[in-house]
Formats: structure tokens, sequence, C-alpha cells
């Protein structure tokens, strides 16, 4: 579903993303590990054209996401992958139902009335249907995020993409984040994700890509990554977390 193709990116003369080449099929879950610095939040921001890239591909539903394109189609193409970021970045001003449905209608012009039904469904799915009405400032660090993963599917992404989506919380909050997105899993959503938790990327994912220095050095499931680790890099990254 998503394939990137030999990517590159730099800032200046430092080469964050070397020639990057890997898929992403149908209902598959990702995570992506590696040290801090190794290019990580950049690889996966050029998925839905956070960033730009020097040269390669990435194609999404057939099409180069980093193709020459108005505003309008690029924006057409982001509203079809969710993107979660660690630091949840909701609109402090809009209640939490607003904040949820703000998207379906500016965007898809769906009408209030059925944005907010969905919105309020979404809620619930994550476990915050009572909160419906709160600022997001009223929230934990655990619900926002909540919140803005249900905001993320408002859109119906076939794709989610995380960035650290626990990273920020404090640890008693990391568990209900992380559930919610082993549901979304569960249900055969498209995922690429960023994290640190590898209890997660273990029980989870499908597959690892392991990145260090702007290369994808190792992708295997995630039995075979923990276990034998092939490339010395990875052997050292994981012993380094124990
Ligand atoms: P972390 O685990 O700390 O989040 P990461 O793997 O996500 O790290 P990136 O944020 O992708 O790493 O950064 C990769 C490299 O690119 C780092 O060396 C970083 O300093 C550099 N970098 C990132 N953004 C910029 C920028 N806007 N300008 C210049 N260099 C940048
Ligand atoms: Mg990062």
């Amino acid at each position: 579903e998503i394939r990137l193709r030999e990517v590159c990116k730099s800032y200046g003369h430092y080469q964050v993303l070397n020639n990057i080449n890997a898929d992403v099929s149908r209902g598959e879950v990702v995570v992506i590990c590696g040290p801090s610095g190794s290019g990580k939040s950049t690889l996966i921001r050029t998925v839905n054209r956070l960033e730009e890239i020097n040269s390669g591909s990435i194609s999404f539903e057939g099409k180069n996401i980093h193709a020459p394109m108005g505003a309008a189609e690029l924006n057409r193409l982001r509203s079809r992958i969710g993107f979660v970021f660690q630091n949840f970045n909701l609109f402090p001003h809009l209640s939490v139902v607003d904040n949820v449905s703000m998207s379906p209608i500016r965007v898809k012009g769906v009408s209030a009335k059925v944005a907010r039904e969905k919105a309020i469904a979404l809620l619930h799915r994550v476990g915050l249907a009572d909160r419906a009405n709160s600022y997001p400032g009223q929230l934990s660090g655990g619900q926002q995020q909540r919140v803005a993963i249900a905001r993320a599917l408002a859109m119906e992404p076939p794709v989610m993409l995380f960035d650290e989506p626990t990273s920020a919380l404090d640890p008693e909050m990391v568990g209900e984040v992380l559930s919610v997105m082993k549901s979304l899993a569960a249900e055969g959503m498209t995922m690429l994700c960023v994290t640190h938790e590898m209890g997660f990327a273990r029980d989870v994912a499908d597959r690892i890509w392991f990145i260090d220095a702007g290369e994808i050095l190792e992708t295997a499931p995630p039995e075979e990554f923990f276990k034998n680790p092939r490339h010395p890099r990875a052997q050292r990254f994981l012993s380094d977390l124990r």
C-alpha cells in the first residue's frame, strides 16, 4: 500500500535519509526503531509529505506523494493518511468533540450533525465519550493523545502514522494509548509507528524496520528481530536497551 523507493533526503550536506527502500502492505503494522537522531521522524514525516525529499519516490494507493501537485490534491492525499504526533497537537480552543469533528466538516463537507455523531462514536471507542465537552487543557496527556487518535480516525484514513505517541506521557498513561493502538491493529488498520515501546513492537508489529544513520539496515518480523538481530548495529541497539 505504501512503497518507498530510493528515498534520499539531506539537510545541507547532511544526509538524513539514505536510499530508503521499503514497503508497507495493507493491514500491516510496521514499527520503526533505531537510535536517537537516526532519521525515524524524518522518514515517517516524508510519508505524508510533512517533509520534502531530494530524490526517490513514495507512493500510496498507486500515487507518488512527492510528485508535483497542487495544494488541493496534496490535502486530499494527506486526508487519507492519519498522523499522530508526540505532542498531541490538539486545538486548545476547541472542545474535544469539536477537535474530532472539525476536519470531516471542513475537508469532507460532512454535516455538523453527522460529524458530531461520528465523533461521539469515536470517543466511545477510545474510552472518552464522557469528556466530549471538555477542553484539551482539562485532560491528562494520555487522554489528549487518545483524542488525537480519534481525531485522526474521524477522516477514515486507510493508513495511520504514529511518531512516538507515548514518549511525552507519564508512564502510567502509556498503557491506555498503546491499548487503543493495539485494538486498531487488531481491526486491520495499516500502521507505521515510530516507538521505543519494545513490548508493543514485539506483541503487535508484523515487521520491524531498524534504521541507523538514515539507512534501513534490517527489516524482520519481531520474533526474529528481537531474538536474532542480524546486523551488528541492531545487535548493539538491542543490547543497549537491556
Ligand atoms: P529521535 O529518536 O531523537 O526522535 P529521530 O530518529 O526521529 O530521533 P530525526 O528527528 O529524524 O531523528 O533527525 C535525524 C537527523 O536529522 C538528526 O541528526 C537531526 O539533528 C537532523 N535534523 C532533523 N531535522 C532537521 C532540520 N530541520 N534541519 C537540520 N537537521 C535536522
Ligand atoms: Mg523522532
